[in-house]
């Protein structure tokens, strides 16, 4: 699970694309959708015997059309929605759950459905209507360290060591990627460790969990990170050893670092001058309609056609601080003068716009006006309230200790039920 505090629009979240869910949509039916989700069609020849239906829902299916689709009277729908929890339990349906049914000639004997990971709804019919159990299926949490030395990707590196794909964009967008630039500048040889949750249910592996500590060696210079989340819950975050917070007021990178090319100099001749035009920002070639994020929290100052940076975005920070955004294809939604912006958020596309040679963001970082490489500014960033820094204290070190411990014994498990 990611924390609260994740990113929402950074790349890790495009792995959890949330698929709305269809419930009760008046759509018209279906019918190769229809015979598409009954995987097990009843036989109709034995009608006393009770039949078995697995229904793998489909995108826009509700629960009226799965009944049917089965051969089970409406009827039975709205006296199991009438039960209590159920009708909520039901009525959420997303593409690609399965519900199993039992029915006698249409007569709905019982109903098993997985509400999450860990809990599945079960009715089934008794002597007087129908019983209703929520079944809890906990997951085993144990925590593992893994080391990683990059040699080809980060993605390659973080794989070879045991690590989910997801894990690896927690150390990139939640937990460095405000001190390392993870689209210029990773290096065969760089390190990393990791010490992480792995979730099994029944003896398997669900997914990766929390990440606890980590460690990353970006061209020497040791990086390092623990979670923390205090007793009554209102500070929780990544943080470094002495308790400052990881997450800074502007990104290093304002787009998918996974989207970044590199290899590829937006600052050519210009085609119709020859000449180089004097360059002030930082170029991210990454293909056209990669999204583009806003560095921080701000205003739009400015959303338009701005002359050679063809469609461009201006945020004013405060403090006179203004962030510039390039070439875009096209705008993002909140691109609109005037609103407020949260780091994060979308603002644009990457395109070609304005004097480009080919698709890339142009970034600028100016401060009063004036240009500055947002690599070497020293981001201000917050710190552990002070009456919480004794439990952030003995907190840390636990992790840190079984990181090491990680960097030691790569793969060993290291604790259960954290
Ligand atoms: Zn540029």
């Amino acid at each position: 699970m990611l924390p609260a505090s994740a990113l929402p629009v950074l790349a890790a979240a495009a792995l959890y694309v949330a698929i709305p869910p269809a419930q009760d949509a008046p759509a018209e039916i279906d019918l190769t959708a229809l015979a598409a989700s009954v995987e097990t069609a009843a036989p109709a020849i034995q009608e006393d015997l009770p039949q078995n239906v697995e229904v793998t829902v489909q995108r826009n299916d509700t629960l009226d059309r799965i009944f049917r689709s089965v051969g089970i009277d409406n009827a039975t729908l709205a006296e199991l929605r009438t039960l209590p929890d159920v009708r909520k339990a039901l009525d959420i349906l997303r593409p690609g759950d399965t519900i199993m049914l039992t029915h006698v000639d249409g007569a709905l004997q019982s109903l098993n459905r997985r509400i999450s990971d860990t809990l599945t709804l079960s009715v089934s019919r008794g002597d007087d209507g129908f019983a209703v159990n929520f079944i809890e299926n906990p997951l085993e949490v144990e925590v593992s360290g893994a080391r990683a030395r990059i040699e080809t990707s980060l993605f390659d590196a973080g794989r070879e060591a045991g690590m989910s794909a997801t894990t690896v964009m927690v150390l990139a967008n939640e937990i460095f990627g405000w001190d390392i630039d993870f689209a210029n500048d990773i290096h065969a040889g760089d390190e990393f460790s990791v010490l992480y949750q792995r979730k099994f249910q029944d003896g398997a592996y669900v997914s990766d969990g929390r990440v606890l500590a980590a460690e990353f060696v970006n061209r020497g210079k040791t990086h390092r990170a623990v979670w923390f989340e205090s007793a009554d819950g209102s500070v929780k975050g990544y943080y470094t050893p002495e308790g400052k917070g990881m997450r800074k007021a502007f990104l290093r990178v304002p787009i998918d670092f996974a989207r970044v090319s590199s290899g590829f100099n937006p600052r050519r001749r210009h085609p119709i001058t020859g000449q180089v035009r004097a360059h002030r920002g930082i170029d991210f070639a990454a293909p056209t309609g990669t999204p583009i994020y806003a560095a921080g929290d701000g205003r739009i100052e400015f959303a338009g056609r701005k002359g050679g940076y063809g469609n461009a975005v201006v945020i004013n920070h405060g403090k006179g601080i203004t962030t510039l955004y390039g070439h875009m294809s096209r705008f993002g939604k909140s691109a609109r003068n005037g609103r407020s912006v949260r780091q994060g958020e979308i603002i644009g596309y990457v395109g070609s716009t304005g004097a480009s040679t080919g698709p890339h963001l142009h970034y600028e970082y100016r401060v009063k006006g004036v240009h500055k490489n947002p690599a070497n500014i020293a981001l201000p960033n917050t710190e552990i309230p002070s009456r919480y820094l004794a439990e952030f204290r003995s907190q840390a070190e636990v992790a840190l200790a079984q990181l090491e411990l990680a960097n030691s014994a790569p793969g060993a498990r290291l604790a259960d039920n954290r």
